[in-house]
């Protein structure tokens, strides 16, 4: 049985009794969340050691961080190195998007070196084991992918399902066309073989696979805007409204189901991208990607995520998909990732904090206390990153515990409190 399947039957899971207790929800309340589709716990059957997070309104923003190799890189222990990382800041999942070297070998070792929710883009491997001949891949190929997925114990998928023949004509006036891996593959099948997306007209059977294992179904953005100038338009929003149909779909199918945004999106069209999905798609989790809300700085976009992202939250996605220094640029490296990470969370804390979540409010008061109270090992406790605060305190020409370098003997805080 499937979380969503428990939940309509009133039952209550191990996995929604620990979401519950960790979001300070009464289990009633978070099953009722379940039941209705607004928040999903990927939990594959088969992840033995998973900790279960819950991802949707009105819980704590989630962050996920891509991994994988690529066919420059195909080094399994660098991959994992990156997963160390990733769980030592706090993320709550991963996606292995590897592209090269033996893709179940990798996937495996990845779902069992990590309690994280671990997500992958099956397509990806079809695409990577059939590349010279697109025509050939059948449905029922792509199909069996995905259950190899769903046995091995992935706990989300992203199915490109809502790419549809009838939107490739309204990509002409964009600058940047396709940009996802997935989207463009599924397109350049369907031209190939002039046939509908077969994730779209197999939708049932995809769902039996999901429901099978509870493997959750991401729905994809294939047409996500990969430029602030093709944000929103008509190929994105048509993807939007079958994704909306597909979310119904899946609930009565009893599989749980999120929906994947842009993009690249700037700050104005954010709210609206955030209220249109929430209201074609009947509330189902958003799970953006970014969005990156201006194209002009690469080797920074981590932070032009992280502004997007916050953005999104306060407005309504749920899961944010991090963004490196090297997007757009390189496969990111272990320090990329880190950064990628760093920023995401900062994204979710923010927005944890404006949504008024009683944990994210409590940790920032306790943070401004120690702060006044000049305890630095409590504020490097609570900080986002805890190494790079210390580094820097440590390296400081500091002359007391009670001030900083930045203003030595004319710090304000100990000035004010002197004076009490
Ligand atoms: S020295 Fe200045 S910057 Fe440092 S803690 Fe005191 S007031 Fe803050």
């Amino acid at each position: 049985m499937t979380q969503l399947q428990a939940a309509q039957k009133g039952h209550m899971t191990p996995e929604m009794e620990i979401v519950a207790r960790e979001e300070e929800l009464s289990p009633e309340n978070l099953r009722s969340l379940v039941k209705e589709g607004r928040v999903v716990i990927p939990a594959n059957l088969n992840h033995k050691g998973l900790h279960p997070f819950g991802i949707g309104s009105p819980l704590r923003i989630k962050v996920n961080a891509n991994i994988g190799t690529s066919p420059q890189n195909t080094d399994l222990d660098m991959e994992l190195a990156k997963i160390k990382v990733i769980e030592s800041l706090g993320a709550e999942a991963l996606m292995d998007l590897s592209i090269a070297g033996d893709l179940d070998k990798i996937r495996q070792a990845v779902i069992k070196s990590t309690s994280l929710m671990v997500g992958t883009v099956p397509i990806y491997q079809v695409l990577t084991e059939r590349t010279d001949d697109v025509a050939s891949i059948s449905p029922e190929m792509i199909l069996e992918t995905i259950e190899r997925h769903g046995k091995q114990g992935v706990d989300f998928i992203t199915v490109h399902c809502g790419l549809k023949q009838e939107a490739l004509p309204l990509l002409d006036k964009r600058v940047m066309g396709i940009v996802s891996r997935g989207g463009s593959f599924l397109a350049k099948w369907m031209t190939v073989r002039n046939e509908e997306n077969p994730l779209y007209t197999h939708f049932d059977q995809l769902c039996d696979i999901a429901r099978t294992y509870d493997m959750t179904l991401s729905l994809g953005d294939g047409l996500r805007p990969g430029a602030v100038h093709d944000a929103t338009d008509a190929a994105q929003l048509h993807e939007l409204k079958v994704l909306g149909e597909l979310v119904l779909r899946a609930r009565k199918a009893g599989v749980q189901v999120m929906v994947e945004g842009p993009g690249h999106v700037p700050m104005c069209d954010v709210q609206k991208n955030m209220e249109l999905q929430q209201e074609w798609c009947h509330g189902a989790p958003f799970y953006v990607l970014g969005p990156l809300t201006i194209d002009s700085a690469p080797g920074y976009d981590h932070i032009v995520g992280a502004i997007g992202g916050a953005w999104a939250a306060y407005h309504g996605a749920s899961f944010l998909c991090y963004v490196t220094p090297a997007e757009h640029l390189r496969l990111p490296g272990p320090s990329d990732v880190r950064e990628g990470v760093i920023a995401s969370k900062i994204a979710a804390r923010s927005a944890d904090m404006a949504l008024g979540i009683p944990s994210a409010l409590r940790r920032e008061e306790e943070m401004s206390q120690k702060r006044h109270s000049f305890d630095w090992e409590g504020m490097f406790a609570l900080a986002v990153d805890p190494v790079k605060p210390r580094l820097y305190r440590e390296k400081s020409t500091h002359v007391s515990e009670e001030e900083c370098s930045m203003c030595g003997e004319f710090c304000a805080l100990k000035m004010h409190q002197q004076d009490k």
